[in-house]
C-alpha cells in the first residue's frame, strides 16, 4: 500500500526537494477520443483509459497524481463519477512501489456541499483525506467562499488552492499573486499555487510573487502552451517536452514546493521534467 493521504503529502512536501506532480487529465482523456462533454463521465464509461493515463504518469515519474474531477457538479449523476475518479486515481496509487499521493480536483465555483456529492465522497475520510486541489481559480472571492464552505463541512481535508494569472500576475479579477497567497493563508489553507497561464514565464513570475508573500508550499503547473486548432478541430500544445522541462529549474528557484503540469501536457512531459528535476537534485 503505497498510497499516501494528503496530510503526509503535506509533510512529504516540507521535507522533500520539489515533488512532481502529473500533467493534464482532461485534455490527454479527450485526446484519447473522449467528448469535452463526458471527461468526467469517462471514469464510469472508460476506467480502463482513466486508470491507463494515472499508470503512465506514475510510470513517468509523479509523484502526485490528481483526479479526473475538474469540474465536478455537487448535484445528481456527477457524484458516482467523482467517487469512482477518485477511487481509480488511489488504486493506480496502491499499485506503485514508491509513494504517490492523490489529489482531489475540484473547480471552485462548483463548491456546493450542502448538496451532498463532495462532501459525500470525502466526509468518511480523516487522516487519510485527498488533498483537495481547487484549481485554475480566476476570482478570489469565489475561492474564498468555496474555502469556507469546505473547511465547514470537511474540517479534517487539506486544502490547496492553484490560481491562473495573466502575465502581469494578476488572476482574471485584479487579484495580484501575493495578494492571493496572503489572503489564502489567512484562510488557513495548506498549500497555494499557479497552474494553466498564458506563458511559462507568467508561471514562473507569479509562483515567485506567492513564494515570497506566504511560507506555504507553493504549486507550479504551466500548460503546454497555448493551443491552436488543427484541421480535423482538435487542439494541438505548441510546448514539447523538453522545452516544459526547461521550466523546472526556473520554477525551482522561485520557490516552486510542487511542478507538473496543466492542459495540454502529457506523460513525455511529465519524463522530461523528472529528468531535469533528477539533474537539479543531484548537481
Ligand atoms: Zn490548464
Amino acid at each position: 500500500m503505497t498510497l499516501i493521504g494528503g496530510w503526509q503529502v503535506l509533510q512529504w512536501m516540507g521535507e522533500a526537494g520539489p515533488l512532481l506532480a502529473d500533467g493534464a487529465v482532461g485534455t490527454n482523456l479527450m485526446s484519447a477520443g473522449v467528448d469535452a462533454c463526458d471527461v468526467i463521465a469517462a471514469n464510469l464509461k472508460n476506467p480502463i483509459l482513466v486508470r491507463a493515463l494515472h499508470d503512465a504518469y506514475i510510470s513517468s515519474g509523479a509523484q502526485l497524481i490528481t483526479t479526473n474531477t475538474f469540474g465536478l457538479r455537487s448535484a445528481g449523476k456527477w457524484g458516482d463519477a467523482a467517487e469512482r475518479g477518485l477511487a481509480l486515481a488511489e488504486a493506480s496509487a496502491n499499485l506503485t512501489s514508491r509513494n504517490v499521493g492523490v489529489l482531489f480536483s475540484i473547480m471552485a465555483s462548483h463548491v456546493q456541499p450542502e448538496q451532498g456529492n463532495i462532501e459525500r465522497i470525502l466526509a468518511a475520510r480523516e487522516d487519510d483525506a485527498p488533498l483537495i486541489l481547487l484549481e485554475t481559480c480566476t476570482d478570489l472571492r469565489v475561492v474564498m467562499a468555496a474555502v469556507s464552505t469546505l473547511k465547514r463541512v470537511l474540517p479534517h481535508a487539506p486544502l490547496a488552492i492553484t490560481c491562473h494569472f495573466k502575465d502581469d500576475c494578476t488572476m482574471l479579477d485584479g487579484t495580484h499573486a501575493a495578494e492571493a497567497a496572503t489572503e489564502l493563508a489567512q484562510l488557513g489553507v495548506q498549500a497555494v499555487g499557479v497552474n494553466c497561464c498564458d506563458s511559462l514565464l507568467a508561471v514562473i513570475n507569479a509562483v515567485d510573487r506567492m513564494h515570497n508573500a506566504t511560507n506555504l508550499p507553493v504549486f507550479a503547473q504551466p500548460n503546454a502552451g497555448l493551443p491552436t486548432s488543427a484541421s480535423n478541430g482538435s487542439l494541438q500544445w505548441t510546448l514539447d517536452p523538453e522545452g516544459f522541462a526547461a521550466a523546472v529549474a526556473p520554477l525551482w528557484r522561485s520557490g516552486a514546493t510542487v511542478i507538473g503540469g496543466c492542459c495540454g501536457t502529457r506523460s513525455e512531459h511529465i519524463s522530461a521534467a523528472a529528468r531535469s528535476l533528477q539533474s537539479l537534485i543531484t548537481h
